[in-house]
């Protein structure tokens, strides 16, 4: 089998540009680590991005997929399958939610909520509001409603009727809406932004607008959702509840999955013919991401990842006591964690990632502010203490 540098010269060789990888080809995982084709371990604090919740090789979704692959692996939807109910029903069971929509990433479930957005809203009203900072997706549309303006460079015109307000501003944001207005969509903490929570005040006084106006309030918890902060969704700690929420990374555990979520009234006008995905449900990536649920729904996992959360953010502020000309302080919710970096630190941030990947820690710089750890859920303290110990290394070195 070939190492990291050659598969990393077969790679560059055939692959569209698009990702600036890492040298590394992973071969294996099991929990917390991973194994690269040269045999290197690594503790993994990106979890795919925040994906693999339960860690790699989980043995009952490996175990989930193999039984369901056995069976059946795609039938479309044209037809019933009993993972794909089954799935639903967990989902609407442990939520706000009356009715889901399955398909297969992150970027759909939000070109979901935004078609349904505008069918449900009265004839003429298709604006869509979201904030500064945030992420929503690749795709054209969801380029569109992401805040972030390196992201529409060089791919305009974008579709229309996506204005973005600037974060925080609550008087900002009402100035924005007019009577073609739809929708506010948001994160309730944003993730590729750098982990910046929105405050219970400002996310409280966007719902209140979303009343006044009659608008739609769509939570992209693609990121925060599924256990990640502690709670199945982040609305559950944050006492409002979304019209729409969106769902996907870590659903099925690292199967392409997505869902959006909502009541029966507003779900009512995507009628057959409205909206589809070939792929989305399929039984694989459902039974997957039963298991998955079966797993964070279990008597005190949830738990343990605000603890576990808060224990590691409490290790973070210490090292930013320790080296407050690089680090200022933690912030995130349960196991999304942000170390937000001082000025000099943001200009080492790329340089500090590195320095730990070759030690053998995954994790990354986001939103040109923060360390990012979102390590998969299962995390032990000692496994937080290895990443701390070796960052408390690393800047050191400055
Ligand atoms: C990752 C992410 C997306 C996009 O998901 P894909 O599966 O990559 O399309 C959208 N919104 C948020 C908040 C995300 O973190």
């Amino acid at each position: 089998m070939n190492g990291n540098k050659q598969l990393k010269e077969r790679g560059d060789k055939v692959f569209i540009g698009t990702y600036a990888r890492y040298p590394a080809a992973m071969v294996k995982g099991s929990g917390c680590r991973l194994t690269d084709a040269d045999g290197k371990e690594y503790l993994d604090f990106m979890a795919g991005i925040a994906v693999c919740s339960l860690g790699h090789g989980h043995p009952k979704i490996t175990e989930a997929i193999c039984r369901q692959a056995a069976e059946l692996v795609h039938v479309s939807n044209l037809y019933y399958t009993e993972p794909q109910i089954e799935l639903a029903e967990m989902i609407i069971d442990n939520s706000f939610g009356e009715k889901l929509f399955l398909c297969n990433s992150g970027a759909e479930a939000n070109e979901a909520a935004i078609k349904l957005a505008r069918i449900y809203s009265a004839e003429g009203r298709y604006k869509i509001i979201s904030l500064s900072g945030s992420f929503h997706g690749r795709t054209l549309a969801t380029v569109a409603a992401t805040g972030q303006p390196k992201f529409h460079k060089g791919f305009e015109p974008l579709p229309e009727g996506f204005l973005h307000a600037p974060f925080g501003d609550l008087q900002a944001l009402e100035q924005m809406i007019d009577s073609s207005t739809c929708a506010i969509l948001c994160e309730p903490l944003q993730g590729e932004g750098g982990v910046r929570p929105l405050a219970k005040e400002y996310l409280q006084g966007i719902k209140a607008l979303c009343d006044k106006h009659g608008l739609l309030l769509i939570f992209d918890e693609i990121q925060t959702g599924m256990g990640r902060t502690g709670t199945l969704f982040a609305y559950e700690q944050l006492g409002i509840q979304p019209d729409i929420l969106t769902m996907a990374k870590a659903l099925a555990n690292g199967l392409p999955i997505g869902a959006m979520l909502t009541s029966a009234k507003i779900a009512a006008p995507f009628i057959p013919g409205t909206h589809a995905s070939t792929f989305g449900g399929n039984p694989v990536a459902s039974a997957a991401a039963v298991a998955t649920l079966q797993i964070m729904l279990a008597d005190g996992f949830l738990e343990g990842v605000r603890k576990k959360g808060e224990y590691f953010q409490t290790e973070l502020n210490k090292l930013a006591e320790r080296f407050p000309t690089m680090l200022s302080s933690a912030r995130g919710m349960g196991l999304l964690v942000g170390a937000v970096l001082t000025e000099q630190g943001v200009a080492h941030g790329t340089d500090i990632v590195n320095k730990m990947f070759d030690r053998g820690f995954l994790m990354n710089f986001a939103g040109n502010v923060v360390l990012r750890f979102v390590p998969p859920l299962v995390v032990t303290r000692e496994e937080i203490d290895m990443i701390v110990a070796a960052l408390a290394e690393v800047l050191a070195e400055y």
